[in-house]
């Protein structure tokens, strides 16, 4: 049990936080006001070297849905926060679902989407696939240079194509760099809209392909974008499980206070 100014405090929730967001870590910033609240971060473990968290975290997949319940269970966990990245297709799924076999409350904590300014130029599509089939129905045989910043795990589906030429980016610098004639950069968010205008320029960038991830961390690609006339294609979100969602740590945290 906690100690606060001599005074002993029993925790009256221990909730697991799924992470690997910025909500992720507000949330985390905000628990100290609730010393009543035990609190578990999880990461997958994607990130080299994360940015460990002031409370008890873990790191590494819990073994699937039926893992995940074992887990909820062992530890007794209260409630759930599963404040995943906008684009992890299956953690919120065996979230919800380890969620209800245990019989533990969850809310999913996910960012609002980045929309379009009248301004912008921006082709939305739902895979990379048919971003590829974007570029290839409007560009021709042209050489182009595409900004491209996906994510390490799904460049994959680029490789196929080089009749582009890459600027890739990515957190960590790549063992293996799946796409030749790409040229490979890495940088931690947040990016200053100076830095994505310098980038764009120096590399002359043709088209930026992004996927909608939404906040504030790397938002500044879309300004520099739009500023400059680069058109973006956009990958849109998977669908998201339905349940309880809020788009701002501070409304997970009312929630939680509203749970005791
Ligand atoms: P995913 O497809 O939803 O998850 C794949 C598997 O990774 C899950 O089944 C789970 O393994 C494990 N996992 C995911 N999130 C976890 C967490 N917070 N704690 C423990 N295990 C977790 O997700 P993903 O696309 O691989 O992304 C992995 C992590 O990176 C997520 O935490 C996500 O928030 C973050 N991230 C993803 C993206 C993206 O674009 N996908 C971008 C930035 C950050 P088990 O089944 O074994 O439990």
């Amino acid at each position: 049990m906690p100690i606060i100014d001599n005074h002993v405090i029993s925790f009256s929730m221990n909730i697991l936080i799924l992470g690997g967001t910025s909500e992720a870590s507000e949330l985390v910033e905000l628990l100290p006001q609730y010393p009543d609240i035990k609190a578990t971060l999880s990461l997958a473990g994607r990130t080299k070297s994360p940015v460990l968290p002031q409370i008890n975290h873990r790191i590494g997949g819990f073994g699937g849905v039926a893992g995940l319940v074992s887990y909820i269970q062992d530890q007794k966990i209260t409630a759930i926060v599963c404040a995943t990245h906008p684009f992890a297709r299956r953690m919120p799924f065996n979230a919800q679902e380890a969620a209800k076999i245990a019989g533990v409350p969850i809310i999913h904590l996910l960012r609002k989407p980045w929309l379009p300014q009248a301004s912008d130029n921006w082709i939305e599509v739902d895979s990379h696939k048919d971003a590829i089939n974007h570029l290839s129905l409007k560009t021709q045989a042209i050489i182009l240079n595409i900004f491209l910043t996906v994510g390490r795990l799904e460049l994959a589906e680029y490789v196929n194509t080089p009749q582009y030429s890459y600027l890739i980016r990515s957190i960590d610098a790549l063992s293996a760099k799946p796409i030749e004639n790409a040229q490979y950069i890495t940088a931690r968010p947040p990016f200053s809209i100076e830095n994505e205008r310098k980038i764009m320029q120096k590399y002359k960038i043709d088209f930026l392909i992004t996927k909608n991830s939404g906040g504030t961390a790397t938002e500044a690609k879309l300004t520099a974008a739009r500023e400059l006339k680069i058109p973006v294609i956009l990958i849109n979100r998977p669908i998201r499980p339905e349940g309880l969602h809020v788009e701002v740590a501070s409304d997970a945290i009312k929630w939680l206070v509203s749970l005791k």
